[in-house]
């Protein structure tokens, strides 16, 4: 399954926000144009209701009839429009006496005769309540369009995550199948081809008969080596919380591996040293730990033809810098990011020859991520190799 590239995911995230900014403001402009359009009809409603009062009210006030002034006046309350009758002196005649302030609309006529100016208002709740209520209705509306919208991102990005890391997941199990199938063939061969020699070899000489029980010896232990280390590696992959954590001090951890491996330096005429201070505890896995450093002092030992090989442990502004340095061959520049890869050797007939199952630093790598951590080369000046782990 091929994965979708990063830039899409990104590009399609920017249009979402895009969309959504282009949404929000279609929305805000078509509030106002809305709260601008009821403001204009309530306009245009007075203005006719002030031209009916005028043209109403012109007989009544002439003849002074307060009667039909009163009743008109009470048609106008009843409808929620206040009315202002002025005379010519610019006292006023007639008044619905609601606070003039609270008007939200205000629009004056002269009566034709010209005894009077008939004045009406709309209320600020009259003109604006309509208003609201369809300004609810809106953001109700936007609310639940936009929760959809969310949601349907939501799980359409969820679903995307899931597949990708499906995809992921299948990429694994097949490198995992093809990488391990490979790394078994050859000693699988040499078993094969010693067991055969050995069977149908009546005559053999007693020199080549031990040649061959070696190479099948050798083959075996590598095969042992390799599923060793692929199920320490499938142990420490698997997702769930395999750490046994335990307040350590890291020094401890150093001695044990440096234990482990002592002889094997002995054997080679290689110095360990250790460069350790004062007690250095963490909460960690000290029997991964332990691993971690082995496996690290094993290839030091195994690879580099380095005279010496220091151990060190400190603290760098609160991180724990273990550090195990050799003064060999060291890794050329193209090899140092990968050889952290599970299966991945510079050489492999060195490799061979030590029988390396190309898991240890993978190993290495996965118990410093377990513990929030990393492992990280660096060239020794003029050669050499510097594998630190950092907590
Ligand atoms: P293996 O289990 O085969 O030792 P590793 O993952 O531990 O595999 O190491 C991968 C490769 O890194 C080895 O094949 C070796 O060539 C190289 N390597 C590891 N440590 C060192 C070192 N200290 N100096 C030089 N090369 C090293």
């Amino acid at each position: 399954m091929k994965n979708s590239s990063p830039i899409w995911s990104y590009l399609s995230s920017i249009l979402a926000a895009a969309a959504f900014v282009a949404f929000v403001c279609v929305f805000v402009f078509e509030i106002f144009a809305y709260q601008r359009a009821v403001v204009e009809w309530a306009n245009r409603d007075l203005q006719s209701r002030a031209d009916l009062a005028a043209a109403n009210l012109a007989e009544p006030i002439r003849t002074q009839d307060f009667r039909a002034i009163h009743a008109f006046g009470e048609r106008c309350i009843a409808e929620g429009v206040r009315l202002t009758i002025t005379g010519p002196s610019g006292g006023r005649i007639f008044d619905t006496r609601r606070n003039p302030s609270e008007d939200s609309a205000v629009y004056s006529r002269q009566s034709r005769s010209g005894e009077c100016v008939v004045t009406v208002a709309l209320p600020a709740e009259r003109v604006l309540a309509p208003f609201y209520r369809a300004l609810v209705g809106f953001v109700l509306a936007g609310l639940v369009g936009m929760t959809g919208v969310f949601l349907f991102f939501f799980v359409t990005y969820r679903q995307r995550m899931r597949i990708r890391e499906l995809a992921r997941l299948e990429k694994f199990r097949r490198d995992f199948v093809a990488d391990v199938s490979h790394e078994i063939k050859t000693p699988l061969t040499g078993i094969l081809g010693a067991a055969d020699m050995l069977s149908d070899g009546e005559n053999l000489s007693k020199e080549s008969r031990t040649r061959l029980l070696e190479l099948l010896k050798d083959s075996v232990s590598r095969l042992n080596a390799l599923v060793q280390g692929i199920l320490s590696l499938a142990c420490l992959e698997r997702e769930e919380d395999i750490l046994e954590r335990q307040e350590t001090d890291l020094r401890e951890v150093v001695r044990e591996a440096g234990e482990a491996v002592r002889s094997q330096a002995e054997k080679k005429g290689i110095a360990l040293s250790f460069q350790m201070g004062k007690a250095v505890v963490r909460m960690v896995d000290a029997r991964l730990m332990t691993q971690a450093v082995t496996n690290l002092l094993v290839n030091a030992i195994a690879y580099s033809e380095s005279p010496d090989i220091i151990v060190s442990l400190n603290l760098e502004a609160g991180r724990v810098r273990l550090v195990v340095e050799d003064h060999g061959i060291g890794l050329s520049p193209e090899h140092r990011s990968r050889v952290f890869e599970r299966f991945y050797r510079v050489d492999q007939s060195r490799t061979a020859s030590t029988g390396g199952s190309g898991l240890g630093l993978a190993i290495v790598r996965q118990i410093a991520r377990l513990h929030d951590g990393q492992v990280r080369f660096e060239p020794v000046n003029p050669s050499g190799s510097r594998f630190i782990i950092e907590l």
